[in-house]
């Protein structure tokens, strides 16, 4: 995903590309719920093929239910299979995966590769990705991102397709023993005895329930999990529904006599509490009818399953994944923001070129009013160019409405330092924190603040790549002030500020580098001021400079939803009015 290419339009294109491709990874999760591990596989090969446009992409699953390892791979030119290549990358690489090195150069077949190898899950516990390409400063800083955020996502997937097979084969491996109990039981009543005897055997609360809907059996795991006594549970209709969660009880009922009346049994999740620390925890009832030879309900047998530890685990896994969702939209927008900048400049000094010209043309004797008219021309045609790329990036913040939640400034900027933490190390950043750890909550729209912090620290390592003369150290802290505000700093020790960019360093297209835009510290203005807070810096004693900002604590405001207040228009505005002026 090299970005900065010459043309705008095939940029666009790419950008566009890109995020589609974002956006599909991200919907990697969702969309495989359900479906099988292979297929995950396979999206991920395609993914990293088109981004990083690869010769070598190489997944291996590890499933402990299988036997073999499944093995996935795409290589240019060649019709090699995936179990070759992986055996040749073992070949390379060496036979313990856990120790390949985290890049190499091989010769791989016959093209000389860069090779970096990323984990599925957290140790590889899920398998193991392998890329390659023949360019050899692969991978850059975007590209390792976007590797780690596919082999995450598909470790997402991959976990959550595997945590419900798991979950359905259990039901399915009950529903089956259950269907086979029934057949047998059918034919004799004897053999009912038998039953209730292997009730008691199975590993999970089961029951059986008369046609009437009242209870004729429960097993021991039963009386023990909820402490009620046999009798109690024999002699009362509906004793179970006393240990059900309240907020559970009308659906449950509803289900069950349903179940009964129709003579279909019922699969519902309730709550059921659990005598012994009184906590309410998910169950699978599942209940099927014993019928006799005609066919009639003799009665139901059934399972209550605890699924809270399943149920936990699946929503601590969505929530990750909500987690990646909004550091990924977070850093799209940083990257966006670089391109644009890039994209933004030609125009700009295309003005300043022609204005210059247009200048020298009325200045002649005779002046070259006609000269003058086209360049002036060419100008405003530049300027639309350049207020179009404002007005682009400008849609793509105001997309996205700002939410007012609860946020924790410690965790949001953490989560930005994670993200940032690789770019850190190899700019030879040292990065002291120093968060107070009783902030309080503030309401805001966590990723725009992530912007905002994400800018501070950026620049603040942008300060800091000309200094060779000292360690360059970098500070972030957050406290609460005595005006009742909660603050966040950044803190360098770079090139510093003299007095005059300290007034202009927030003006929009305000910019000392190659290829800025000056448009990061505008944007977070807005930002902070949309939250009713303040912005600011101040040069140190020593060298570099620090910024902050701080956000009232008052709870319950609203964020006004437009974000960007640029004026992107005032530089086609006055080229035109030159323009008329000429052609009077
Ligand atoms: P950009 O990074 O594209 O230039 P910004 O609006 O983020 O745009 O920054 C504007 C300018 O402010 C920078 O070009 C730089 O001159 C100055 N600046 C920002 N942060 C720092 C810093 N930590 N130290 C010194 N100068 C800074």
């Amino acid at each position: 995903m090299e970005m900065l290419c010459k043309d705008p339009a095939e940029e666009i294109k790419q950008l566009q590309r890109c995020n589609n491709d974002l956006v599909s990874l991200l919907a990697l999760p969702a969309l495989c719920t359900g479906g099988d591990s292979s297929q995950i596989a396979r999206t991920l090969v395609d993914v990293l093929q088109r981004m990083l446009s690869l010769e070598l992409v190489y997944v291996v699953l590890k499933d402990p239910l299988a036997e073999m390892p499944e093995e996935f791979a795409r290589v240019t030119q060649s019709a090699l299979q995936p179990r070759e290549i992986g055996a040749e990358l073992q070949r390379l690489l060496g036979d313990d995966p856990q120790k390949w090195p985290s890049r190499a150069s091989r010769r791989f077949v016959d093209k000389d590769l860069s090779i970096v190898p990323a984990r599925l899950g957290l140790h590889g516990e899920i398998g193991m990705v392998v890329v390659g390409t023949e360019r050899s400063d692969f991978p850059s800083q975007t590209e390792e991102l976007i590797l780690r955020m596919a082999t995450n996502q598909a470790a997402i997937a991959l976990r959550e397709t595997r945590l419900l097979n798991e979950q359905k084969r259990v039901a399915e491996e009950l529903d089956q023993r259950v269907a086979q109990r029934t057949k047998e039981l059918a034919s004799a009543n004897q053999e009912l005895q038998l039953q209730v005897g292997l009730l008691q055997l199975i590993p999970v609360a089961a029951w059986t329930i008369l046609p009437n809907g009242t209870t004729d059996f429960v097993n021991n795991i039963w009386l023990e999990y909820t402490g009620q006594e046999l009798d109690y549970v024999l002699s009362t209709p509906a004793a179970w529904m006393t240990v059900v969660h309240p907020d559970d009880r009308d659906v449950a009922s509803t289900t069950f006599w349903e179940g009964i009346r129709t003579g279909q049994g019922f699969a519902m999740e309730t709550r059921f509490r659990r005598i012994q620390d009184g906590a309410y925890r998910w169950h699978l009832n599942r209940a099927v009818a014993l019928r006799d030879p005609n066919g009639k309900v003799v009665k139901f047998v059934g399972t209550s399953t605890d699924i809270d530890d399943q149920k936990k685990a699946q929503d601590t896994l969505r929530n990750t994944q909500a987690e990646l969702a909004n550091m990924t939209r977070a850093t799209t927008m940083g990257q966006l923001t670089a391109s644009i900048a890039h994209e933004v400049n030609q125009p700009l000094s295309g003005i300043i070129t022609n204005a210059g010209t247009c200048l020298r043309m009325l200045d002649a004797h005779p002046p070259n009013i006609e000269g003058a008219r086209e360049t002036a021309n060419r100008t405003i045609r530049d300027g639309n160019r350049a207020s179009e790329v404002v007005m682009r990036l400008r849609a793509l913040f105001s997309k996205r409405q700002a939410v007012t939640e609860p946020v924790d400034l410690n965790e949001a900027a953490m989560e930005v330092v994670a993200l940032l933490l690789s770019q850190l190390q190899k700019c030879d950043v040292m990065l002291r924190s120093d968060f107070d750890e009783d902030l309080p909550l503030i309401v805001g729209d966590r990723v725009q603040l992530q912007q905002v912090i994400m800018n501070l620290l950026q620049n603040a390592c942008d300060a800091m790549s000309n200094v060779h003369d000292r360690s360059r150290q970098l500070l972030i802290q957050t406290h609460r002030d005595d005006g009742g505000n909660v603050r966040l700093m950044v803190q360098d020790n770079g090139t510093g500020l003299d007095p005059e960019a300290v007034n202009r360093v927030f003006d929009p297209f305000y910019t000392t580098k190659n290829g800025g835009m000056g448009i990061g510290l505008s944007v977070s203005r807005s930002i902070i001021e949309n939250h009713q807070g303040r912005i600011w810096v101040k040069p140190n004693d020593g060298p570099g400079a620090t910024f902050s900002f701080s956000i009232p604590l008052s709870a319950g405001r609203t964020i006004r939803e437009t974000l960007v207040n640029l004026t992107p228009r005032s530089a086609a505005t006055n080229v035109r009015e030159i323009a008329q002026n000429l052609d009077e």
